[in-house]
């Protein structure tokens, strides 16, 4: 009896472990109409519906977040179809839909109460997660509020002010002043004054696998660079979304009282700005195993909520193109396995002074480009320094775009819907259309959290009374 059922925990545990649809379909679901302790809300920046097919056709198989949808989300912000980062993360953090440009405050430059801060409240530990610089504005959208998504050291400060338990992102650089290397004017070194208060301060993959105390600000990116994108990422010098992902929920787990974490799969929007189909799809697979193991997760403490929503959708993606006299029906989504770079590294080694032809064969994994190719590619090299670096990602983009057969209606965003994902308690009132602004009032909620106390605390109200 005791060798049998120790036989199926074995079972379910590696059911538990394993990532992938298999498991998702394998085990009990929760208990969907409950309320969740911990909520594990994950953002991938910029990416519509092609994109997460795109990665599938290229990796040959489900996406472990295939297995939790439940929806769509319509993105438009408060003057614009096309909405930015900054307002999506505005109505994703309080519930309230924002100009573009502006950051955790309404239309007229008011702050709003954020989920983070209302879970601050409620005494959760909270974290925030990001593959984008950390005072980039979907992080920042959860604990910042400014007029002006660029206000980038103020953002840093109102983020350290916060006391997240973990911070764990990009950029270095805006944490530290000018005389250490850093570009803060105003002398300020915030790295400093997280450790004077007893914080842990990480700024490689090794150390980030070490640390084992909250609160820890891990800050990373080689030199004043971002965090790469994950198919030109050093793999000793800059942690996977995934790493950091295992490190904060290691870390938060065993919090008494719950926790809100945010995860952004943050640069998949960058690549989608660079037109870069391979870029995306390796974007979106990093995410993903983000996502599985914020499964995994939910799954071994089942009062935890996990959502994904994209932001919006970058690049115009179109799965499919007529490319000359070939048929319009065939896709060869096969052709980015062979990509070793993104188009932005690529540029940038061009730029720095490589043979063009010959970095782009080799960043494309093409074996000989073709004469209309090398010229456009020629023609964008010889191009004036304003204009070079955009002619290069175009010519590149194209390489590629014309062998796998897509195509991209922008260099921006697009007004496009975004699917919802959801899993674990709470996770079926996510079903169905909803505005973006629909899922902060959702995740307050489930949680038992108060957007609009907060919002009035952080107004100084009458009867209300700073945090700390
Ligand atoms: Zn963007």
């Amino acid at each position: 009896m005791i060798a049998s059922r120790r036989l199926v925990l074995t079972a379910l545990l590696a059911l538990a472990l394993t990532p992938g649809v298999a498991a998702a379909q394998a085990s009990a679901p929760p208990d969907a109409t409950a309320r969740p302790r911990n909520v594990i809300f994950m953002i991938p920046d910029g990416c519509g519906p092609a994109a997460i097919t795109l990665a599938r056709l290229v990796s040959g198989r489900l996406l472990v977040l295939d297995s939790l949808l439940v929806g769509a989300v319509e993105t438009h912000s408060a003057d614009s179809d096309v909405t930015d980062s900054a307002a999506a993360g505005t109505a994703y953090a309080t519930g309230v839909k924002t100009r573009n440009r502006m950051l955790g405050v309404d239309p007229e430059g008011r702050p709003l109460g954020t989920l983070l801060e209302a879970a601050k409240t409620r005494g959760l530990a909270t974290g925030l997660v990001t593959t984008a610089d950390l005072t980039d504005a979907t992080p920042a959208a959860f604990v910042a509020h400014v007029a002006q998504r660029t206000l980038q050291d103020s953002i840093a400060i109102q983020m350290l002010e916060q006391h997240v338990d973990v911070l764990l992102g990009g950029d270095l650089s805006r944490w530290r002043p000018v005389s250490a290397g850093g570009r803060r004017r105003d002398r300020r070194d915030l790295v400093a004054e997280q450790r004077a208060r007893g914080g842990i301060v990480v700024t490689t993959p090794a150390d980030l696998a070490a640390a084992r105390e909250l609160p820890l600000l891990g800050l990373f990116g080689i030199g004043l660079d971002q965090i790469a994108l994950e198919i030109d990422r050093d793999t000793l010098r800059e942690p996977s979304l995934a790493q950091m992902t295992a490190k904060a929920l290691e870390l938060l787990g065993p919090a008494s009282r719950g926790f809100f974490l945010l995860i952004e799969g943050g640069r998949i929007d960058d690549a989608g700005h660079d037109d870069d189909p391979a870029g995306v799809a390796r974007e979106v697979l990093a995410y993903d195993r983000a996502v599985a193991l914020a499964l995994a997760f939910a799954r071994r403490d089942p009062r935890t909520l996990v959502v994904s929503v994209a932001d919006h959708e970058t690049g115009g993606l179109g799965l499919g193109r007529r490319v000359g006299r070939a048929s319009p029906y065939v896709m060869h989504p096969e052709s980015l396995l062979a990509a070793r770079a993104s188009v932005w590294r690529m540029s940038g080694d061009i730029l720095d002074g490589g043979d063009p032809v010959t970095v782009a064969e080799h960043g494309t994994g093409v074996d000989s480009l073709e004469d209309d190719e090398r010229a456009a590619l020629l023609t964008a090299a010889a191009a004036p320094d304003t204009v070079r670096r955009h002619g290069l990602l175009q010519a590149l983009s194209e390489i590629e775009s014309r062998r796998v057969r897509v195509g991209w209606s922008t260099g921006g965003h697009t007004g496009v819907d975004v699917g919802l994902y959801a899993f674990g308690p709470g996770s079926e009132r996510f079903r169905g259309l909803h505005e973006n602004t629909d899922v902060a009032h959702l995740i307050a909620e489930l949680l038992g959290l108060d957007l609009d106390a907060e919002t009035a605390r952080l107004r100084g109200g009458p009867g209300t009374t700073p945090r700390r």
